[in-house]
């Protein structure tokens, strides 16, 4: 396995914080903190900030990401918003099955999988969370769960896409509690995560992908996290409301 091989990216998911004026004023604080980073910047939005994201940043390397997709094209689905919507809306990324839609909003692998083809058939780069409960680990499944929803997430998705998909490993135990995977942690479920990929797709689609860690990461540990052969990136919840902090896990993954 080769890190260097592959694209760091360091996405932050606002989650329901922000109006789309605040989004603006932290996007102008945003720019020129990051502007030189070594690594892709991406800021993952609420739908409706997603207009003043785009406009504010434009120009600058900030991506703009949404933070769901629904499955379909079109149709009676009120109040959901298709692929196609956020393509035409400037959109880049998609965060797809984050924990809290898994807990909150009925996500499950299936409708996870079909976000993502989804997402993918639009051009959309799909940023798939997996990661396991407590109790999960506690019991010993965290490899097999987390290859279960690596596989599952991509069924259907052909090789060729896997370069518009980023896998973020994120131990649902440690988003928003403030408790960080260790290191060895993160680079150990990342690496699982990797392994999926190779059993389905070979080695050299599973080399080149790019698996990020979430949870709880900040301008603190970020370094130590990076480092990790394994983790190529960072899906930042908290740390990315605060432009000094979300500027310096930036740097971190520049280095
Ligand atoms: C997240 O929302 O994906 C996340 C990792 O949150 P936090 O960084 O706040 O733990």
């Amino acid at each position: 396995m080769n890190k260097a091989y592959r694209k760091a990216v360091i996405a932050g998911n606002w989650k329901m914080n922000k109006t789309p004026r605040e989004a603006a004023a932290l996007i102008e604080e945003m720019k020129p903190l990051v502007c030189n980073a070594g690594c892709d910047v991406v800021l993952c939005v609420p739908y409706v900030d997603i207009a003043a994201a785009v406009e504010t940043a434009k120009g600058s390397n900030i991506k703009i990401g949404a933070e769901n997709v629904h499955f379909k094209a079109s149709g009676a689905y009120t109040g959901e918003v298709s692929a196609q919507m956020l393509v035409e809306s400037g959109v880049e990324y998609v965060v797809i099955g984050h924990s809290e839609r898994r807990t909150y909003f009925g996500e499950t692998d299936q409708t996870v999988n079909l976000r993502t083809l989804a997402a993918l058939e639009a051009g959309l780069t799909a940023i798939v969370c997996v990661g396991e409960t407590l109790e999960q680990r506690e019991l010993g499944y965290t490899e097999t769960l987390l290859k279960y929803q690596t596989k599952m997430a991509l069924t259907n998705v052909k090789p060729e896409q896997l370069k518009n998909v980023i896998i973020a490993y994120e131990p649902v135990w440690a988003i928003g509690t403030g408790v960080t995977a260790t290191a060895d942690q993160a680079d150990e479920g990342n690496g699982y995560v990797r392994a999926a990929v190779a059993e389905a797709y070979g080695e050299a689609a599973a080399k080149a992908l790019t698996v990020q860690y979430g949870g709880s990461m900040n301008a603190g540990n970020a370094a130590e996290l990076l480092a990790k052969e394994n983790v190529d990136g960072g899906l930042i919840g908290g740390a990315s409301l605060k432009a000094p902090d979300f500027a310096a896990i930036v740097d971190a993954a520049s280095k």
